[in-house]
């Protein structure tokens, strides 16, 4: 991976932002950590609605998910953040534009499957996923097949997982995880940005922006089971 990519990686949460947890334990959008456990099976009743729930795992500031959410009224969207400081970025964006549709989970993805019962999820979104460059933390990459078998759990039948990034070498492992976990790929692309069809509607990240913005392909696949 390029020095300053993944420096850009690492420098986002380094900024401990002072009274982040208390402004998150405040929150109204944000369910709170001690009723994680209880959310299995209620989504319809935490979003009050039917409405199919999406979620985006790793969602950093949250530029992508609450644009989504205002695009797409008719879905409920989930943004899960592991780290307070960033979350509370997303929080902001929420402040200055509410949207009934739009939740947030603090926690770490590896329990997404201990908030979302079997198939209660219509779509993931994973975009400029940490790389973890070194082997022996390949389990902990959100497109791993040990995430993957988490996302078996929670996706609907027929549910779809998007996955964006600006890193080869994670691409390149993402799509050799496919056939092992019993995943297979609807779409992939090596030039997202290039690609009229799949730009259709297409919602920039934070992070896709600054990689793009400097020339970097944008990779993404789009997979089933
Ligand atoms: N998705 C955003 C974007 O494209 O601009 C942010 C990308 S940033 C490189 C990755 C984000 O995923 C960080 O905010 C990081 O804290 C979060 N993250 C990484 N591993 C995670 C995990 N296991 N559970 C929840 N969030 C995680």
């Amino acid at each position: 991976m390029r020095e300053e990519s993944r420096k850009g990686y690492a420098d986002m949460r380094l900024r401990n932002i002072a009274g982040s947890r208390e402004v998150i334990a405040d929150c109204p959008y944000v369910v709170p950590e001690e009723e994680q456990e209880r959310c299995p099976g209620t989504w319809r009743e935490i979003f009050g609605n039917d409405n199919p729930v999406r979620i985006e795992i790793g969602m950093g500031k949250g530029r992508f998910i609450h644009t989504m959410a205002g695009e797409h009224r008719d879905f409920n969207y989930v943004g899960i953040e592991k780290y307070s400081s960033v979350l509370l970025r997303a929080i902001q964006k929420m402040q200055k534009e509410e949207l009934p549709n739009l939740k947030f989970l603090r926690m770490d993805a590896e329990d997404v499957d201990r908030v979302f019962g079997r198939g209660e999820v219509d779509r993931i979104y994973l975009n400029f996923s940490d790389p973890w460059p070194k082997d022996r933390h390949a389990k902990r990459r959100l497109p791993s097949r040990q995430f993957l078998a988490r996302y078996d759990r929670i996706l609907r039948e027929g549910g779809r997982l998007e996955f964006k990034t600006d890193n080869r070498a994670l691409f390149d492992f993402a799509v050799e995880e496919l056939s092992p976990a019993g995943w297979k790929a609807e779409e992939i692309t090596y030039d997202l940005h290039g690609d009229e069809r799949l730009m259709e509607g297409n919602v920039m990240t934070e992070y896709e922006e600054k990689f793009s913005s400097k020339g970097s392909p944008i990779y993404k696949y789009i997979i089933y089971r």
